[in-house]
């Protein structure tokens, strides 16, 4: 396949960055003891399981779906967490997990006898400290229902319990604030912890960033599970696709209102959201900073304000261009949505040999079934 021929919008994933940030993946577990699974909130894009299944331990996930695609497609170990499970949930989870871990004490009081010998049980402690840029994804923010607060724990809880989950970091590129999180949870539930089998560190631990101390973090969680008596286990999502993938498009319009707007054939509502919802504008692999020629990079919603970013270029753009908008993998296959109608980019991967494969293509006929199936008669 040539990527000229192929049709905007389309991500683009790179086999060979992927291998990059897995190969750190690796060597964070082997330095450290901890295991991985990999979250599939952030990446559930399936068809790229082949390649990540031999440097991680397993998957995580955030709903009942996400458990059985873990399952099915990336086996090892399955771990199954929701924020509230249903009844129903919970039976068909407990079969196919090995690891169930509950939100609260009483879903945990409530379910705990459909999970008991098939899987291990676990509970979502809330330590009541953070690290996450905005308050919208701050575990730790006021009035949170992520977990169970410290002053609501039940100390009996911890003989009926193999194993419990903190996930307190966003983005966190900073070895030493993640290293004080520990410390704090070490010193607040440390004797509780002693008790257990396993511990989870959540997600959010930013081990593939450039110039990251990895050394310095495995050595932290060894001696973290040392002391403990603990398995360690993260939960990384966007550290293992970080930088791996761009979402491609095609200027089909500039319009000009003082500023020029380049309209592309994509939209941050529908499939770049975290762009709007985190309000952090995109990069743009054809832009350059000192470029005398100024943009926005409109989206072709209706919305409004909908914009990728505001930036520069060394040349006018032209109609029929192409742009790469960088680092699209994390938070954006997933949330995918088909509002406007507009056309869903499909989804490839350029393997390390230069080879492109197909992963996913979208139609009219995926559009319209995912508005109606049957009509009212
Ligand atoms: C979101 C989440 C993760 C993954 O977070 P990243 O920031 O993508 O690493 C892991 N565990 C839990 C419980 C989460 O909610």
């Amino acid at each position: 396949m040539n990527k000229q021929a192929l049709k905007t919008p389309y991500f683009m994933i790179d086999e060979s960055k992927l291998i990059a940030n897995l190969e750190k993946a690796k060597r964070l577990k082997e330095l450290s003891g901890a295991k991985l699974v990999l979250a599939l909130k952030c990446f559930s894009t399936w068809g790229m399981f082949d390649i990540i299944k031999p440097y991680l331990d397993g998957t995580t996930s955030s709903g009942p779906y996400e458990v059985k695609l873990g399952y099915e497609t990336f086996g090892g170990e399955t771990h199954a967490y929701s924020v509230g499970y249903s009844e129903d949930d919970v039976k068909e989870v407990a079969d196919i997990c090995d690891k169930m871990i509950f939100n609260s004490q009483s879903q945990l009081a409530a379910y705990r006898h459909i999970v008991e010998g098939k899987a291990s049980l676990g509970l979502r402690l809330n330590p009541g400290v953070s690290y996450a840029g905005q308050d919208l994804a701050n575990p730790a923010r006021k009035f949170s229902r992520l977990g169970v607060q410290c002053d609501h724990i039940e100390p009996a809880v911890f003989s009926e319990i193999d194993g419990v989950m903190f996930h307190m970091n966003c983005e966190n590129k900073d070895e030493d604030a993640f290293i004080g999180l520990l410390n704090d949870i070490s010193d607040k539930f440390g004797e509780h912890l002693d008790q257990l089998e396993w511990v989870s560190l959540g997600g959010g631990v930013f081990f593939t960033w450039p110039g990251y101390d990895i050394e310095k973090l495995a050595a932290a969680l060894k001696a973290f599970s040392e002391k403990h008596g603990v398995q360690l286990y993260l939960e990384p999502g966007e550290a293992i696709i970080t930088k791996t993938t761009d979402l491609v498009v095609t200027v089909v319009d500039v319009v000009e209102n003082e500023i020029k707007t380049a309209i592309v054939d994509s939209a941050t509502e529908a499939h770049r959201l975290d762009t709007l919802i985190y309000d952090e504008p995109a990069s743009i692999a054809e832009a350059s900073e000192e470029g005398a020629h100024q943009y926005v990079i409109g989206s072709c919603s209706c919305l409004a304000g909908d914009q990728f970013c505001v930036t520069q270029f060394d040349k006018p753009l032209e109609i029929g261009q192409r742009l790469h908008i960088m680092d699209s993998a994390g938070y954006t296959m997933v949330k995918l949505n088909w509002f406007n109608g507009l056309k869903m980019p499909s989804v490839y991967c350029e393997r390390s040999n230069g080879d492109i494969e197909k992963l996913n293509e979208f139609g009219y006929d995926d559009f319209k079934r995912s508005l109606s199936q049957w009509s009212v008669s």
